[in-house]
């Protein structure tokens, strides 16, 4: 049996990811530091699973900390979600962005090479894409300029990731681009658990939802879309968890040496039409108001899904109606997240 090493894997892709892993046969190892993240996740899996997974709280910028996972366990391949992703906070600290999402997989990567492991995912996104207005983004998309250190990291990974390659050409690796994962486990136990105050729309709209915060406030309404608010892929995590494992099988057997995918369904929703639909899922209104634009948003994003189709067999199957429905079971089942 394979053994799958999933960085952050106490994280919200993460962990939805273990459990699909886990579902296809896979043994799992996971690392985490916690700095996004709660111990309380591992129980969380085990219940959902019946398994208790191996765990190592390792950060991953710390190489010798790092390195005796490697020695311990017989790694296959590596699924590499470690890393800091608030778009915000990223401006306000740029320094700890670059350092922690770049040492950690330069690391990784390293210990890969050292260990032999042939098989590497990296969780890239589609903020690589930049500001352009030419959707569906394709694989092809030219690369655009990020608007944020966040982002930045995702590119110069992506090019870390493809120079690498051609000096370690057995080593297969696959860049996956992630529009808007949203949405929670079906048995309402795992979900997106930001600390503070959400950034993200899904997360701010669950709070409103639940009562924790008044109000919603829409970036702007003065788009060129058809409502007039931004438009974005929204992907249920389980059909991204999904993504992964279609991802490892296939570097099993693809011949190029770093191959890219879109991880999204195609489909564009407005933010008015994402809060209709939460509406919709929990039963009552959400409040909201409409303020200015959020500077560095673009005006539509979704994916083209068809090389994700052909080549790695994979199309989501939630819609915008699920994902908001787990998003809500989740919330109403952890109103506060889960327990530190
Ligand atoms: P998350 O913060 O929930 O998970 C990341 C996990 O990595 C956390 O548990 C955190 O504690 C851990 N971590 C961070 N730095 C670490 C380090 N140096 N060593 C060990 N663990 C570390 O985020 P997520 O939404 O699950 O995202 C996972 C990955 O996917 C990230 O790389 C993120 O940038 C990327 N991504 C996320 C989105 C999104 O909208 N959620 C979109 C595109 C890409
Ligand atoms: N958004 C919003 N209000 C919020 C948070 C987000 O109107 O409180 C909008 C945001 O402008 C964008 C969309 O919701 O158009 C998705 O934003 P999110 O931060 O979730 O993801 P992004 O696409 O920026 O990565």
């Amino acid at each position: 049996m394979s053994t799958v090493l999933v960085t952050g894997g106490a994280g919200y892709i993460g962990s939805h990811t273990v459990i699909e892993l886990h579902n296809n046969g896979y043994d799992i190892v996971i690392v985490d530091n916690f700095y996004n993240s709660k111990p309380e996740v591992l129980n969380r899996l085990e219940t959902i699973t019946g398994k208790r997974f191996p765990f190592y709280k390792v950060d991953c910028c710390d190489k010798d900390a790092l390195r005796k996972v490697f020695e311990e366990n017989e790694i296959d391949s590596i699924i590499h979600f470690a890393g800091l992703k608030a778009v915000g906070e990223s401006v306000r600290i740029p320094l700890k962005y670059y350092k922690n999402n770049i040492d950690s997989l330069i690391n990784t990567v390293e210990l890969a090479g050292e260990y032999k492991v042939r098989k590497l995912v990296f969780s890239s996104s589609a903020t690589v894409y930049g500001m352009s207005e030419d959707v569906p983004f394709t694989e092809e998309s030219p690369l655009g300029v990020c608007t944020n250190p966040y982002g930045w990291t995702k590119w110069m990974i992506e090019q870390i990731l493809r120079d690498y390659s051609v000096s370690d050409p057995d080593m297969k690796i696959c860049l996956l681009r992630y529009f808007n994962p949203v949405g929670a486990h079906e048995s309402g136990l795992i979900g997106e658990d930001p600390r503070g105050i959400p950034n993200n729309l899904f997360p701010y709209i669950s709070k409103v939802a639940g009562g924790t915060l008044a109000q919603l406030t829409i970036f702007g309404d003065d788009y060129d879309t058809p409502d007039g608010t931004c438009v974005r892929d929204y992907i249920h995590v389980t059909d991204l968890a999904t993504g992964h494992v279609k991802a490892i099988e296939y570097l099993g057997k693809c011949e190029e040496n770093v191959c890219v995918f879109n991880l999204g369904t195609g489909n564009g929703t407005s933010v008015k039409e994402a809060v209709a639909a939460f509406e919709k899922a929990c039963g009552h209104e959400i409040p909201h108001v409409f303020g200015p634009r959020r500077p560095g948003d673009i005006a539509v994003s979704y994916a083209a899904t068809d090389k994700a189709a052909d080549k790695l067999g994979f199309t989501a199957r939630y819609n915008i109606d699920d994902m908001c429905s787990s998003c809500w079971k989740w919330q109403t089942m952890n109103p506060d997240g889960l327990p530190d």
